[in-house]
């Protein structure tokens, strides 16, 4: 067994089509709030609970390696899209396990619409196994207004599962293996890649909402076009 406290790693998965400054800042925030050693971007291949991406992943890859880019904690991790077809994290956070040996904890990062969605996800139990789990307050989103889900805000089989993992603060992560959820208020930035899509499509400005190199990209590459 570990002896702790050990590093912290990040892990951020996301369909990233594409990323934008919502994604950026949450994974500052966090990393810097709970003291990550770093944070790693997962781009998703076929995402499973959604639709198709609209941009291709070596598209989204590139978005996300040039947004990234010169923040010496952020990693762009391709496993995912290397591995190819549907997603997992429970296969992600094992083949990390093996990579990065015992002597890390893993951090799932999620916005608190993707961890609402939890339960639905495949082997969802086992994850609580595997790492620890910071949620990132979204606008419209909210979950907590304080260390725990608010009643009701999580579908009762989760709600069930997470009822004694909360914790109130982040010093706590890294001295357990996992199985810990914590809330991390950061900036509130109703920024989506939805909406981002939707402006491109009908020819709006999408500057400051992704950094000039992503923007640029997107242009010169012709996404998101009608
Ligand atoms: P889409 O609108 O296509 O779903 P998105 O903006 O939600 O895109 P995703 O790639 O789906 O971006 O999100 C990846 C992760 O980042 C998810 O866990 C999501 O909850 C989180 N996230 C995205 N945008 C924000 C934001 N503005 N604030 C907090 N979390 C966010
Ligand atoms: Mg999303």
């Amino acid at each position: 067994m570990n002896d702790f406290p050990v590093p912290l790693v990040g892990i951020f998965g996301g369909t990233f089509d594409p990323v934008h400054y919502g994604h950026l800042r949450i994974a500052e925030e966090i990393a810097e709030l709970a003291g990550l050693r770093e944070i790693r971007f997962v781009p998703a291949g076929i995402p499973r609970l959604r639709r198709s991406p609209e941009a291709s992943l070596e598209h989204r890859v590139e978005m996300v390696r040039l947004a990234i880019e010169g923040n010496s904690r952020f990693i762009l991790d391709e496993r995912e899209v290397i591995r190819g077809g549907v997603s997992y994290s429970v296969d992600t956070l094992r083949e990390l396990r093996q990579e990065l040996g015992k002597d890390v904890v893993f951090c799932l990062v999620t916005g608190a619409d993707a961890f609402m969605r939890l339960a639905e996800w495949h082997r969802w139990r086992e994850l609580f196994e595997l790492c620890h789990f910071i949620i990132a307050a979204r606008p419209g989103h909210l979950l907590s207004t304080g260390s725990r889900a608010s009643p009701g805000a999580l579908p009762q089989e989760l709600e069930a599962e997470c009822r004694d993992r909360w914790i109130s603060s982040a010093e706590s992560l890294k001295y357990v293996s996992g199985g810990l959820i914590f809330t991390a208020q950061t900036t509130l930035l109703d920024i989506s890649a939805t909406a981002i899509r939707a402006r491109v499509a009908s020819g709006k400005s999408i500057r400051y909402l992704v950094p000039e190199d992503t923007r640029d990209y997107i242009t010169a590459n012709d996404l998101y076009r009608e």
